[in-house]
């Protein structure tokens, strides 16, 4: 072995040993929790030196050079101008920030700057630890949400903590309200949630994401909207209108036409059994202050997609789709089943894409939209599907429960909406009282009561 390939084998010897130290004691560095790519950065003497484009790039920043004796970083709110000779910075033409002339570093053509530095001129959150260095942009925290209610007019004020990325308002589809998403935001105890029982239904301010937060405003009448964004402050005006907008109630007679559903021992259809509630029904709510509509009114076949839209038309608070149960391999079984929409944010997602022929990536807001509707009105679709089952009870029908299933005209239906498996339409005594009609107006009354209740009308 010659002494030139000995040396060559010691230095790289030397060499690898280290690269590995160097490796052990070089931290990670990310941006926004994500991991950046470690040619974007490097250490020196115990500092973390780091690609200021790379980090430009990332924070939504421009970045212009002259001649190296000054360099402009342009954003939307923010403003920096760095004077490399004289190691001094000028924030948002306001504050003048010196740091040390080895806080900057020029390789290859690419300014680099220490961590503390970056964060500074970057107006990002710096997070260090012996392994790691985090830079991510500071959220505007969601401080407080008050209101003023007054006759005619109501003001939502929502205090920030700081001015955050993008604030964006959009109406509720098919109901009265807004929907504000905040990116770059935080909400203090993750959530904020306040009921009003006038105007305004409610006001709820939630993460929808760890980055962005959407507050949520369900008005009970319609109302015209003036935002003003100001620094910390975003002041929503409604200026509601005179006549109170009365709640809207869709009844869904089950099948229809050539699909006649279920059929009794003596062939009683329950699609006639389904349009005979869905009217009674709706002739007994005639004297309260309701709007009714069925999504049939005779005997028609009825997609069950075009049902649940119907009801998004009409801008409905409360859907109930009535249907007869069936268990012919045992005809003593007799009983009341409520239904309401089995929900997993993801699978609804990807269903609603599918359904609507929407892009889970290009009509994401859409999609959130869709999602965030449906995960809301679960809540109020248990508590009808409870009073339902309380005024069942008091008829002398078997309450046999309340459960959850993934039936479509619940899962395309934007309101609350509940599916009334009213009676064993397989059972003969049970037919037998739909035929003589004491049952129609039974399961209409039963009906009735518990939408007047859940309204509370008057
Ligand atoms: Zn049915």
């Amino acid at each position: 072995m010659n002494s030139l390939n000995r040396n060559f084998k010691k230095f790289f010897l030397i060499g690898f040993v280290l690269f590995c130290f160097s490796s052990i004691f070089s931290k990670n560095v990310f941006f926004q929790w994500r991991e950046l790519d470690a040619s974007s950065y490097f250490e020196e003497n115990g500092s973390t030196y780091i690609d200021l484009e790379v980090i430009a790039k990332h924070a939504n920043r421009s970045i212009e050079v002259f001649n190296s004796t000054l360099i402009y970083i342009r954003g939307e709110k923010w403003n920096v101008f760095i004077f490399p000779q004289n190691s001094l910075a000028i924030l948002n033409s306001s504050e003048s920030l010196s740091f040390y002339p080895n806080d900057l570093k020029i390789k290859n053509g690419k300014i680099f700057l220490t961590s503390e530095l970056m964060a500074k001129v970057m107006n990002l959150e710096l997070i260090s630890n012996d392994m790691s260095i985090y830079l991510n942009i500071p959220l505007a925290r969601v401080t407080s949400i008050t209101t003023i209610i007054q006759k005619t007019d109501a003001r939502i004020i929502i205090e920030l903590s700081s001015t955050p990325e993008e604030i964006g308002v959009y109406p509720l589809v098919n109901r009265s309200g807004y929907l504000l998403k905040i990116r770059g935001a935080e909400v203090a105890d993750s959530y904020i949630y306040e009921e009003y029982k006038n105007k305004i239904s409610f006001i709820k301010a939630y993460h929808y994401s760890p980055t962005e937060v959407w507050i949520q405003i369900k008005l009970n009448n319609t109302a015209e909207l003036n935002e003003i964004f100001e620094d910390n402050r975003i002041i929503l005006d409604l200026t509601f209108e005179e006549n109170i907008s009365l709640p809207v109630l869709v009844l869904d007679p089950g099948h229809g036409g050539i699909d006649s559903g279920a059929v009794g021992p003596t062939k009683l259809f329950e699609k006639d059994i389904t349009l005979a509630v869905a009217k009674k029904v709706q002739e007994l709510l005639n004297p309260y202050s309701i709007n009714v509509y069925l999504t049939r009114t005779s005997d028609v076949y009825v997609d069950l997609h075009d049902r649940a839209m119907f009801s998004n038309e009409k801008g409905a608070d409360l859907f109930i789709s009535l249907h007869m149960n069936d268990y012919p391999s045992d005809k003593t079984v007799s009983g009341s089943e409520v239904y309401y929409f089995d929900f997993s944010e993801n699978a609804y997602a990807r269903r609603i894409a599918y359904r609507e022929n929407l892009d889970m990536n290009v009509d994401k807001n859409i999609i959130q939209t869709w999602v965030s509707d449906k995960g809301n009105s679960l809540k109020q679709s248990e508590n009808f599907a409870k009073i339902l089952g309380s005024y069942i009870n008091g008829n002398g029908i078997r309450f046999r429960g309340v459960y959850k299933d993934e039936f479509a005209v619940l899962a395309y239906t934007r309101c609350p909406a509940v599916l009334f498996e009213m009676e064993f339409i397989s059972n003969p005594e049970v037919e037998k009282k739909f035929s003589s009609e004491q049952y129609i107006n039974t399961f209409a009354e039963i009906i009735k009561n518990a939408v007047i209740e859940y309204f509370n009308l008057k």
